[in-house]
């Protein structure tokens, strides 16, 4: 038998459930595989005891013949921006340091009621801002993979770099992540794993540390494309809690995966092919194209015009709200409190958020705060209101011609941790590609479609209808099935 850490969410369960190994095994495993790594820094606290709790509840209700839950005896890594009880949450942040909630995400309970584990909370960028995880207050987290013949660490993506590191380095077998504008897709694509951002609405909010509410969803992130279906299942619900949550079932999306796509049309947006773009990245799109045109689907040209104003509406939209979310952060409710002497109340906020947030979360805010002013409302964040709903109607328009989209995820394969840190803008190109089906609402999926010449992964994207996790999951598999991605990074750490 192989390694219990090379298997996967299914693999698990079905092994645990079949008597193969206990997940008592399983978590132990993990939870070794997870110590052995504090190279990579993909935790922020590990929590082996969750790990083992939820196994031995898992071991003896199999032992008492009860009935086990969709993850039974499956340890997962948590993001820390889930709100887990009597469990340090940071965000990634100093202001939220030594934070332990009095209560549990939606979320984070759905998947512990399903049987789940938790091995521990993962570094990310702070508060989800960014795309290489060097924005953590925890340090930076390395990428397992290596470009050959070189020794430099390696970006995971971001913001749910944590989560991408964990579940590609095979110490975790699958973990959550958020996307805002691309923190799952992006960070999957650059360490060769799936992920999916299903529909705004189809998982709760509630327990997860607010960055831009109206674009916040969860999703896993997993080695298979079945994997993540699977833990989608469990994370996804109406929650009263959340007034933006989806009142609707939620479909057996992993028994009814079916690579076959014939007829199917599958749209190409075409102002997708933008100058700078990576050679090899556009190759992996022609792979894709022809491994969807053989799983029976007819491709299809589309035109997305208002794509090239994506991203800045994007960076209007998302800081807003940030801005107004991250208010709360005072020193009065939680984690950091900043009390110098003399100090009044204003002093006390302003100390403690001078000291409490890292750089990237102050620009964003005051972006936030500088296009919500009453002299630039409707310059910016109208304006960008405006350009949101023309995306969104794009999109409205190539449904009528097509069932889901094939873009690239990403415009390049991982970087080198250092190389655009000091420049943003490079920084928020990373998202070009993701950050339109965020500002629609959309769900999205990243699975891998290969190696670069540097042996770094590529993720190939597909776009779906609103609700069609199951269209998008289905031309994820079409294309896992094809690509046969099996390389994984060798071991460093
Ligand atoms: N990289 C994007 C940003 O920095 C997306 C982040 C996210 O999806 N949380 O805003």
């Amino acid at each position: 038998m192989s390694e219990l850490t090379d298997l996967g969410v299914k693999a698990i369960r079905d092994g645990v459930a079949g008597g193969e190994f206990s997940a008592r095994e399983v978590a132990e495993a993990f939870n070794a595989a997870v110590a052995g790594a504090a190279q990579l820094n993909a935790f922020i606290v590990t929590t082996p005891e969750h790990a083992l709790a939820a196994a031995h509840a898992t071991d003896a209700a199999r032992a008492g013949g009860k009935p086990l839950g969709k993850l039974a005896g499956v340890p997962i890594g948590m993001k820390d921006l889930f709100a887990t009880r009597g469990v340090q949450t940071t965000a990634a942040s100093h202001i939220l340091e030594g934070f332990k909630p009095e209560y549990e995400s939606t979320v984070s309970q759905k998947l512990w009621d399903a049987g789940a584990g938790m091995l521990g909370k993962l570094n990310l960028d702070q508060f989800a801002m960014g795309s290489s995880n060097e924005t953590s207050y925890f340090g930076n987290v390395s990428s397992p993979w290596r470009k050959a013949g070189s020794n430099a660490a390696l970006a995971p993506g971001g913001s749910s770099g944590g989560s991408s590191a964990a579940v590609a380095a095979r110490i975790a077998p699958a973990a959550t992540g958020t996307d805002t504008g691309g923190s799952i897709r992006q960070p999957a694509a650059f360490t060769g794993i799936s992920g999916i951002k299903p529909t705004y609405g189809r998982c709760s909010r509630w327990g997860i540390v607010a960055f831009a509410s109206s674009l916040d969803q969860a999703g896993p992130m997993a080695r298979s494309v079945e994997d993540c279906a699977i833990m989608l299942e469990a994370m996804a619900g109406f929650d009263p809690k959340d007034s933006t949550s989806l009142d609707m079932a939620v479909p057996e999306w992993s028994a009814s995966l079916d690579a076959n796509l014939t007829g199917k049309r599958v749209g190409i947006p075409r102002e997708y092919r933008m100058d700078g773009t990576d050679a090899e990245i556009l190759k992996s799109w022609d792979d894709g194209i022809a491994w969807l045109k053989d799983a029976g689907a007819e491709v299809i040209d589309v035109s997305l015009p208002h794509t090239q104003y994506a991203l800045p509406a994007y960076y209007i939209i998302a800081p807003a709200e940030a801005s107004s979310n991250l208010a709360r952060y005072d020193g009065v409710r939680y984690g950091l409190r900043e009390l110098p002497q003399g100090a009044n109340l204003q002093d006390m906020y302003a100390a403690t958020r001078a000291a409490g947030f890292g750089d990237e979360v102050k620009r964003r805010i005051l972006i936030g705060t500088y296009v919500l002013s009453a002299g630039f409302y409707d310059a910016y964040y109208t304006q960008a209101q405006k350009v949101r709903a023309l995306i969104a109607r794009d999109f409205a328009e190539a449904w009528a011609q097509c069932d889901v989209l094939l873009a690239p995820t990403t415009p390049t394969a991982s970087f080198a941790l250092g190389d655009k840190v000091d420049d943003p803008l490079a920084m928020y190109l990373n998202d070009v590609f993701s950050v339109p089906a965020s500002l629609a609402g959309l769900p999205a999926m990243s699975v891998p479609a290969g190696l670069n010449g540097d042996g770094l992964p590529l993720g190939l994207q597909v776009i779906g209808r609103p609700f069609d996790e199951q269209g998008v999951l289905n031309a994820g598999l079409a294309i896992e099935q094809r690509a046969g991605f099996v390389a994984r990074p060798e071991k460093w750490w």
